[in-house]
């Protein structure tokens, strides 16, 4: 209240090492929910320009693979799933004990459940990191840029269908949006620009002849081309179609489309498939 306080900083030597001859202009002071005070710095990085390119990497997000490239590279969502089961698990179990047994039983249970709060964040974005990092080190090889679905409303899309409470859990509280978040700050830091394309008919549209065809769980059929493969695939491709689009307005692919910026700074398109616009 009295002026200025001077305090130590108590980092590690990797913070240390990320300060060094640095000039940080702000910070924000928080309190964790751990009770503790920590002070987050900001840092400012120029970041290179991105090249103007030809090729895009298309990147659909789903819950059997988390994401597939137009590439090929693909995230089973397997083992995933399995192992945020088997935390989701010992959560109910212990959330039951911690209700139901003795006092001391309970007390003991709650502990056990903070202790294990974080586990499962930490994991996911542990995934998310290496997902992101894949793929924006092979579109910076490959000088492309990378397309993504919007993502906003992809809870309403996997829920359509009735589900079950397992499948509804399952598909909610995987981290597609910081996954998001993650390509987007690599893709600037990196210089690869990232594209957000209306998910609209990606999943259904053939991306060879830009027909609407038949998607069942994992097949792509279409009607007019007699095109058949994986439907992820399909639909990372046609993401890629979309962004291809959009960094290069008029080419031969008839894809009406106009361009805008939301509020994080990402490119967004809005497009309309060959089919929908006649
Ligand atoms: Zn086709």
């Amino acid at each position: 209240m009295s002026g200025r306080e001077h305090i130590k900083i108590n980092a590690g030597n990797y913070q240390r090492g990320k300060l060094a001859g640095r000039k940080p202009t702000s910070a924000q002071l928080c309190k964790h929910r751990d009770g503790q005070l920590y002070i987050h710095i900001q840092l400012k990085n120029e970041v290179p320009d991105p090249q103007p390119t030809k090729k895009v990497i298309g990147v659909d997000f789903g819950r059997r693979d988390i994401a597939v490239t137009s590439n090929g590279d693909s995230w089973s969502g397997e083992k995933l799933t399995k192992t945020r089961d088997k935390y989701s698990k010992t959560r109910a179990s212990l959330q039951k004990k911690a209700s139901t047994r003795t006092r001391s039983s309970r007390r003991r249970c709650r502990q056990v459940l903070v202790r294990l709060s974080g586990r499962e964040r930490r994991f996911q974005s542990w995934v998310n990191h290496n997902i992101s990092r894949t793929i924006i080190q092979s579109a910076k090889s490959e000088q492309a840029l990378v397309a993504i679905e919007n993502l906003t409303g992809i809870r309403e899309r996997t829920n359509q269908k009735p589900r079950n409470k397992i499948e509804r859990r399952r598909s909610n509280s995987w981290a597609f949006y910081q996954l998001r978040i993650f390509l987007e700050y690599k893709g600037l830091r990196d210089g690869v620009e990232v594209i957000a394309v209306p998910p609209a008919y990606t999943s259904q549209t053939c991306n060879r002849c830009l027909h609407i065809g038949l998607r069942s769980e994992k097949k792509f059929k279409c009607g007019n081309c007699e095109l058949s493969c994986d439907a992820d695939l399909n639909g990372a491709k046609m993401i890629a179609l979309l962004g291809l689009s959009v960094s290069q307005p008029g080419g031969s692919n008839c894809l009406c489309c106009s361009l805008s910026t939301d509020s994080s700074g990402l490119l967004k398109a809005y497009t309309v498939p060959q089919g929908q616009c006649r």
